[in-house]
């Protein structure tokens, strides 16, 4: 145990006077839970410590670092599933699947992250045959805030299941979930398209959603200064059936592009002919039709984006956009963009389908996801500005019938969360009811639950 603060990914939210655990297992998870219970301080779980909202963050908190609840308990290579604790990470429960020939059915394109944090978020990836992964969540083992221990699926303690999957850690700790696993299959790029926005979403319609070999699509935009968001290009991945999975050496290491992506990455910072040649010189590197397996497509390195010793920080900020109003959002949100406050580095737009199977999800309908991913200086005068563009995007967002991701800035207003998270009130109601002594709390819960009160629970 150790009594210290600790910053968040993004450098911004600090918890101070926090005791760091890390439970072996379960009877150390329970006995944390106990004490911390005792001496009237809050509890949080950490995962990979990636997420960049102060989730796993409160002053005053005993956090529950899980990283030693990372074995794989059991692969059913027959029946396609795996049951791993919840602080494994994604890329060494790749490596393990690739001895079966069998790969995660949805999981971030980055593999750093823990099982745990994944599901707290509901985090989705680039793979679009398969969604979100909370689909791919077949069942959990949780520990309740009182210590007892229940398993949950869509059939047994489902509306556990379901406020636990993107449920901010707030519901009780993740012991152990079993996924669903699918055939590592090979995939090839069809091919890289540069086109004007307005083209996109007609794009998507006919070339990728009426396509069922396509299981992986992402664009990327123009950043380039006074083209910002005009153009983008797409690529898809489609399966390979002719291609015998084994034909290919097994993953090892770190991503083939991760030198391209290191000096696209250092240039771009400091070049504006680097950012006018971007999405020229991406696509042309991208078009690579070499097939490669599940496990390794559309793969980042962690390495990429991990700046900790710089005096800046890279913060992110997604926006989730019904299909049919990609272009209002892009036409809402250019001229703030264009203002110049925030150096953006990167924008994604992915492919998001509808899904309720997180009780407050992002996915109420299909969506776009626009990730936008930018370098920010760690000033207060610079951070407000940040907070205020990220403000007004998000109402640009709102406008359009969207919502934002929860797992970046705190930027939003009780407003702006009940607008984009219809669900919210009944969530913090369910979340008193599973734990009324407030054991399970972060700053997310401190900053927002005060401005929902108990009885909107009716509203579920
Ligand atoms: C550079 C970058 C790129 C990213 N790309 C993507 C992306 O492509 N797609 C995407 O969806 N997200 C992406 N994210 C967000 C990322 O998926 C989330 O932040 C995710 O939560 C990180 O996992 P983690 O293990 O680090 O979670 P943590 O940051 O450790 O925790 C996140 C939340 O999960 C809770 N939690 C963790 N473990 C447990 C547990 N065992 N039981 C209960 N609660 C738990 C924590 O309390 C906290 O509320 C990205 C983030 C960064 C910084």
């Amino acid at each position: 145990m150790s009594d210290t603060s600790i910053v968040d990914n993004g450098k911004h939210y600090v918890a101070r006077g926090i005791t760091l655990v890390a439970p072996a297992d379960e009877a150390e998870v329970r006995a944390a839970l106990m004490l911390a219970r005792r001496a009237g301080r809050p509890v949080i779980a950490r995962g990979a410590g990636k997420s960049q909202g102060g989730l796993y963050q409160a002053d005053g908190a005993v956090i529950l670092d899980m990283s030693k609840f990372n074995r794989i308990v059991d692969i059913d290579a027959d029946q396609r599933w795996a049951r791993v604790q919840a602080g494994v990470i994604w890329d060494r429960l790749r490596l393990e699947l690739e001895g079966h020939g069998l790969a995660v059915a949805s999981s971030q394109s980055y593999g750093v992250f823990s099982v745990g944090g994944s599901i707290s978020i509901n985090a989705h990836g680039r793979n679009i045959d398969v969604g979100v992964v909370a689909r791919s969540i077949l069942s959990i083992r949780v520990m309740l805030a009182d210590g007892s221990v229940v398993e949950a699926d869509r059939q047994t303690n489902a509306e556990l299941f379901s406020l636990v999957l993107g449920g901010l850690g707030l519901f009780g700790i993740v012991l152990e979930a079993t996924l669903v696993l699918v055939a590592n299959t090979i995939y090839r790029c069809r091919g890289v398209s540069i086109m004007q926005c307005t083209e996109y979403p007609g794009h998507v319609a006919r070339s990728v959603l009426t396509d069922p070999s396509v299981h992986f699509h992402y664009a990327r935009f123009d950043i380039a200064d006074g083209r910002l968001w005009e153009r983008l290009y797409t690529i898809e991945y489609f399966q390979d059936a002719e291609l015998a999975a084994d034909a290919l050496p097994v993953l090892t290491g770190p991503p083939r592009s991760a030198w391209f992506e290191h000096c696209v990455g250092w240039l771009i910072r400091r070049a504006a002919w680097a950012r006018r040649i971007r999405l020229v010189g991406e696509a042309v590197y991208r078009l690579d039709m070499k097939p490669r397996r599940r496990s390794a497509t559309v793969r980042e390195a962690w390495s990429v984006v991990d700046h900790t010793r710089r005096p800046t920080a890279d913060w992110l900020q997604e926006y989730f956009i019904p299909r049919d109003r990609f272009m209002d959002f892009v036409t809402l949100a250019q001229p703030i963009l264009n203002e110049g406050s925030i150096r953006i580095l990167n924008t994604t737009v992915r492919i998001i389908h509808k899904n309720t199977d997180a009780f407050l999800t992002y996915a109420r309908q299909d969506s776009f996801a626009f990730v936008i991913f930018f370098q920010q200086t760690l000033d207060q005068a610079s951070i407000r500005r940040t907070e205020d563009v990220l403000r007004r995007l998000l109402d640009c967002a709102l406008a359009c019938g969207g919502a934002y991701y929860l797992c970046y800035q705190r930027v939003a207003e009780p407003a702006q969360l009940a607008q984009a998270y219809p669900k919210i009130g009944a969530f913090f109601a369910a979340k008193r009811r599973y734990d009324p002594d407030g054991l399970l709390i972060n700053e997310f819960y401190k900053q927002y639950a005060p401005a929902f009160p108990l009885e909107t629970e009716t509203a579920a």
